[in-house]
């Protein structure tokens, strides 16, 4: 989770939150967007150039103090435009190099240099004035001689962000990516949501809408359409490799883009759907995944970390340690036998529960307990916590939700 900032003093606990949002505008910048674009191409040759290369899969971009101070100085020269967008397109270089090095590493990507198409630039903040009254967000082009105004005071989303402070600004030919920063404090929440993850569902437990699923079969049918292309791919790569990694690579982009973009979705109408929540989720890293025999527990670790980075952007996230969390009976809190199936079974109570629904409420406590103990004492109104016996035997969740494409807010059927 990015932006986490942590104080030890009980009601200072808070984190931080990024929201983004997108303003169209009519300014003549095309220019202005080339120049940038050029800039980076620049850059990213530069760097491309003095690349070392410790074995033939192993390369080493140049970070050193004195390299960045000349690469920044080579790229002022003939520059214009405000010095800070130097910065910011060295910024974007380094991002897009260290990502070919990674994909280079595994044999995803040849030796052939990235060259930037799109026209964007990052603005950074030290070029962004934003006057709260007016509502008026001025980026600077040229020092002191040419600006660009964004009237925001009529957007939809003004009310939200009047008393936030601004931060970057991605600039395209007709629009514009607003963030602003906001402090959440737990405080301010009152429920927390438990969120276990399954291969096709997110299992949600609420403490009054009880178990909730997310279905997410369109998420796992659009990764096998894209694996099986891609493994058919693998099959030819000795016969002709330049031409099928390429192809490789695009599907991997449009992958990327596609699961991303389902993402971004399902983690937006999920915090819109509990707004005043705390999420809880698993901090994978400390679970042994690929050791867990159980293979309908099986978790696509790519997909959790991205929906927790991308929930975290949009509401409070908070991690527990998984252990134990698909094993604690959720009546008397024995450990269950490890068991295969659907249905689990606590020989010491003797009841029997779904196994998803056992995996979200031990993370939903876990979670309680934490809170409770950062806020040092019962700090967080926990509305119906208390879960009725009869609740914990239901088979099947109150209610499924699907990610709604064309909507706001998920959907049920
Ligand atoms: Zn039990």
């Amino acid at each position: 989770m990015s932006n986490k900032t942590k104080s030890k003093n009980n009601q200072e606990l808070s984190y931080q939150i990024v929201l983004s949002y997108k303003v169209s505008h009519n300014y003549p910048i095309k220019t202005f967007l080339i120049e940038c674009r050029d800039k980076l191409n620049e850059c990213i040759s530069i760097i491309w150039n003095n690349i070392e290369y410790l074995k033939e899969k192993k390369p080493k971009l140049p970070k050193s103090n004195e390299f960045k101070r000349d690469l920044r100085n080579k790229l002022l020269e003939n520059w214009d435009y405000a010095s800070h967008y130097i910065d910011g397109i060295i910024k974007t270089a380094y991002s897009i190099l260290e990502s070919w090095s990674s994909n280079y590493k595994k044999g995803y990507r040849t030796k052939t240099k990235p060259i930037v198409k799109r026209l964007f630039v990052r603005v950074k903040t030290t070029l962004i004035k934003y006057d709260k009254e007016k509502g008026e967000v001025r980026i600077t082009i040229k020092p002191r001689t040419e600006y660009l105004i964004l009237n925001i005071k009529n957007e939809w989303f003004f009310n939200k962000v009047r008393d936030l402070t601004i931060g970057e600004i991605i600039l395209k030919e007709n629009e514009a990516f607003l963030t602003f920063k906001d402090n959440l404090n737990y405080s301010d929440r009152e429920i927390i949501v438990g969120v276990d993850s399954n291969l096709k569902s997110l299992d949600l437990f609420h403490p009054i809408e009880n178990w909730i699923r997310v279905d997410l079969t369109e998420l796992h049918r659009i990764k096998e359409v894209y694996d099986k292309k891609i493994d058919g791919l693998k099959k030819l790569l000795k016969k002709c490799p330049l031409r099928v990694l390429r192809k490789i690579k695009r599907l991997l982009e449009r992958r990327r883009n596609r699961v991303n973009d389902f993402l971004h979705k399902l983690t937006t109408q999920l915090s819109r759907l509990f707004p005043n929540a705390i999420f809880v989720f698993e901090d994978l890293n400390k679970r042994k995944m690929y050791k867990n025999k159980h293979h309908n527990r099986r978790i696509d670790r790519a997909n959790w970390n991205g929906i927790i980075e991308k929930i975290s952007y949009k509401t409070i996230a908070i991690l527990v340690n998984p252990a134990y969390t698909s094993t604690t009976c959720p009546i008397c809190g024995s450990k269950m036998e490890s068991q295969e199936g659907q249905v689990v079974y606590c020989s010491n109570c003797m009841n029997s529960f779904n196994r998803q629904l056992v995996g979200c409420i031990n993370i939903f406590r876990k979670g309680l307990g934490k809170i409770k103990k950062l806020m040092g004492g019962p700090g967080v109104a926990s509305t119906g916590a208390e879960v009725s016996l009869r609740k914990l035997m239901t088979p099947n969740p109150n209610v499924v939700y699907y990610v709604d494409y064309n909507g706001k807010y998920l959907k049920c059927l």
